[in-house]
């Protein structure tokens, strides 16, 4: 390889959506891009619920639709609380969300979507190094000007780091925020397998339709977070997300823990019974909020996707979409910067401008303090939707007493065990408190 083989206008660190969409969008501005996988593909090792919100990839990809390895469209979104055997749930469907666009929210691999997403990125002339780990940022002063591989290094103008949560990349960059322990979200998915008619059958689906189920309460023990099951083409995705600091210690055995108190609840176990566990894996990510976003740049380097800190659990079916709307926004801010050949963090920060007025840094801010709140408020992961499965199941129990009774019990127990004023008090104190 050549000197002039290893310059490129733009690096990009990591080939998941961020690092992918910062490719496409840059390659097709006419800049030279090199990407750098470490994995063999990207797509490999992540862990997520497997729901993709497709606007932003739709204005880069316009027919991604009918071209891309997606899943399912979301027909049916359901809220489901449990107890230990009950279920109590809300399903949203709408005519809307079966016909195109479908609403805009599809099921996907991972495995499968993100090599295809790096090919299109290929197509544009984005050259693509797999296998390739990215070791270290280089700096000449303040400024960087390249990445070191196993492979050598490689320079250019502007680095755009989109190397998941975790990366030690985004350290080397300068400033560096240390998070509070409570921040830290654990996800688990397994992923099960089943003929495409078994699943169809079984969520009252046909054709490409999908179904989306989070569930509260019970699997998560009254810790913070939910569950979920979501259906691919062939096979489930069926997993759980909580907070660490919620599980006060006992962190080593949770995830499994909750994983099989969902999968042996009744509601659950009819669902899943008979497949075939053709994955497991288990994440650790920080869920930091809007004020702990980090700096999003520097001289000569960019930040997008889960590496920025884009992820909330609140949010989490967005991680994807940010990552995309972040990487999209990188590359056009570094179409800019060539224009000018200034690559200085004054330049860099258009990007922060377009951020500011993007759609998700508002969603951003409103759920800031949602992962405070609900350390603080932890009744509202437990207490309360018992309370509430308790109340409904009672009331539609056909016995001996009559409705009126019925109706009289429901609003004592109500007075009595929600002790409605103080809970009323807490909702709004919580509401001024956390902002959300
Ligand atoms: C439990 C859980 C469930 C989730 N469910 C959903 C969901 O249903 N829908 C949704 O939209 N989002 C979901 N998310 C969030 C979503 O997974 C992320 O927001 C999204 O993957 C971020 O994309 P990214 O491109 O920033 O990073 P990633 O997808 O993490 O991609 C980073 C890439 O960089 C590579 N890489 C890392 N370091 C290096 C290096 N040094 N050199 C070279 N390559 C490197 C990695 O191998 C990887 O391929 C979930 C997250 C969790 C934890």
């Amino acid at each position: 390889m050549t000197d002039g083989d290893r310059k490129f206008d733009v690096l990009i660190v990591g080939a998941g959506p961020g690092g992918c969409c910062a490719g496409i969008v840059a390659a097709r501005g006419g800049l030279r891009v090199a990407m750098f996988e470490r994995g063999e593909f990207s797509g490999n090792k992540i862990v997520m619920g497997n729901l993709i919100k497709t606007t932003i990839l739709k204005d880069i990809i316009p027919d991604l639709e009918e071209k891309a390895p997606l899943g399912r469209f979301i027909r049916s979104r359901r809220y489901a609380c449990l107890s230990e055997e009950t279920s109590v749930s809300i399903d949203i469907t709408s005519r809307k969300y079966n016909e195109p666009p479908h609403n805009n929210l599809w099921t996907l691999t991972r495995k499968e979507f993100d090599p295809w997403l790096a090919g299109k990125a290929e197509e544009e002339g984005v050259k693509y190094f797999n296998k390739t780990p990215v070791e270290s940022l280089i700096k000449k002063d303040s400024q960087v000007i390249g990445v070191k591989t196993g492979k050598g290094d490689f320079f250019a103008d502007i680095t755009i780091i989109a190397a998941g949560a975790n990366s030690k990349l985004v350290r080397q960059m300068g400033e560096h925020i240390e998070y509070p322990p409570d921040s830290y979200i654990l996800g688990i998915k397994e992923v099960i397998k089943f003929p495409p008619e078994t699943i169809n059958e079984r969520f009252g689906l046909t054709g490409r339709e999908g179904c989306a189920i989070d569930y509260y309460g019970y699997p998560i023990e009254g810790n913070v977070g939910s569950a979920f099951i979501y259906t691919n083409q062939d096979s489930l995705s069926v997993g759980a997300v909580f907070n660490a600091g919620s599980l006060k210690g006992a962190v080593r055995n949770a995830p499994i823990k909750h994983l099989q108190l969902l999968k042996i609840h009744p509601a659950v176990k009819r669902l899943i019974q008979g497949g075939k566990t053709i994955a497991l894996s288990a994440h650790i990510v920080p869920e930091i909020g809007f004020d702990y976003l980090r700096s999003l740049y520097c001289d000569g380097a960019l930040v997008v996707g889960d590496a920025a800190g884009f992820l909330n659990a609140n949010m989490y079916p967005l991680g994807m979409l940010m990552a995309t709307a972040s990487g999209k926004f990188a590359a056009e801010t570094a179409i800019e910067a060539k224009k000018t050949g200034n690559y200085s963090s004054k330049t860099l920060s258009l990007y922060m401008e377009k951020i500011d007025y993007s759609f998700f840094l508002n969603d951003m801010r409103k759920y800031n303090r949602s992962p405070y709140f609900s350390n603080h408020y932890p009744e509202f992961f437990k207490i309360y939707p018992e309370m509430a499965i308790e109340l409904m199941e009672n009331y539609h129990l056909n016995d001996e007493e009559s409705a009126r009774y019925k109706q009289q019990n429901l609003f004592r127990k109500i007075r009595d065990e929600l002790t409605i004023f103080p809970f009323l008090r807490e909702l709004l104190e919580s509401k001024r408190k956390f902002r959300f």
